[in-house]
């Protein structure tokens, strides 16, 4: 896609947070199946493995002095700590892949999504919450889920309150309720967001072709 393509669009980093067990993982997946343009930003953690997860994929599993000596390099775009773990967003592929027009998701908590509304890409981010319709519904989910044990459980449930209190500094809110409601949602502001005027910088080309045209006599 050249700079003058009137389709050419700036990419845009979409962030989901919510409170574990609310739905954000299962929505990015559902999202990154929708458009395979998508690019997922795969985070360092410090934290083990759960049964199932693929290193690479679906994190960067790493130590702490690993992780601190990237911090410590300035090659991350954000980082936090939660639930007594190291987690950020490694900067390079978000950054390769917003050159290139493409969006970048990430899963990463409140925190995080503060970091990068103050950060230069700030402008390009849309940030979506994710609440859940009820507590004892969000206790099910992490109890159905079955990657974790009842006193990690109990620590998520905890921070839970904290992470809810973060819902009103996004962009969007969705009460995931019903999965198919709120994938459709969300489709529905990705595809409404990646039209704003300042994530196409190929509009303004545009527009002067269409009015040479009025100028040859083209109308
Ligand atoms: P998070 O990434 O926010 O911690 P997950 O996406 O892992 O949460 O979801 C937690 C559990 O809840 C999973 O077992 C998932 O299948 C289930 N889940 C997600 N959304 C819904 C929904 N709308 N209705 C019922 N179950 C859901
Ligand atoms: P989990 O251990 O369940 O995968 O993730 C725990 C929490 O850490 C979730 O709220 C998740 O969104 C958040 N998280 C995951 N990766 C990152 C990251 O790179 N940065 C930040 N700030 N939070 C992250």
């Amino acid at each position: 896609m050249t700079a003058t393509d009137p389709m050419a669009r700036r990419g845009l980093l979409i962030i989901l947070s919510s409170p574990s067990g609310a739905g954000k993982s299962t929505l990015a997946k559902m999202l990154m199946g929708w458009d395979p343009s998508l690019r997922f930003s795969v985070s360092a953690t410090t934290r083990a493995a759960r049964p199932g997860e693929v290193d690479g994929e679906h994190y960067h599993f790493m130590a702490e002095a690993a992780f601190k000596s990237l911090v410590a390099k300035g090659a991350m775009l954000e980082h936090a700590h939660v639930f007594g773990h190291f987690y950020g967003s490694p900067m390079a592929p978000v950054a390769t892949a917003i050159e290139a027009g493409r969006d970048v998701l990430f899963d990463i908590d409140w925190q995080g999504a503060q970091q990068i509304r103050n950060s230069a890409l700030g402008r390009h981010t849309l940030s979506i919450f994710i609440l859940p319709p009820s507590i004892p519904e969000l206790r099910r989910r992490l109890e159905s889920r079955g990657q974790d044990g009842s006193d990690v459980i109990a620590k998520r449930m905890q921070k839970s309150w904290d992470e809810i209190s973060h819902w009103d500094g996004y962009d969007y809110v969705l009460i995931n309720d019903d999965l198919e409601t709120s994938f459709a949602r969300l489709k529905t502001i990705i595809t409404a967001e990646r039209l704003r005027r300042a994530q196409q910088p190929g509009l303004a080309d545009h527009v002067r072709k269409l009015h040479a045209q009025f100028e040859e006599g083209q109308p």
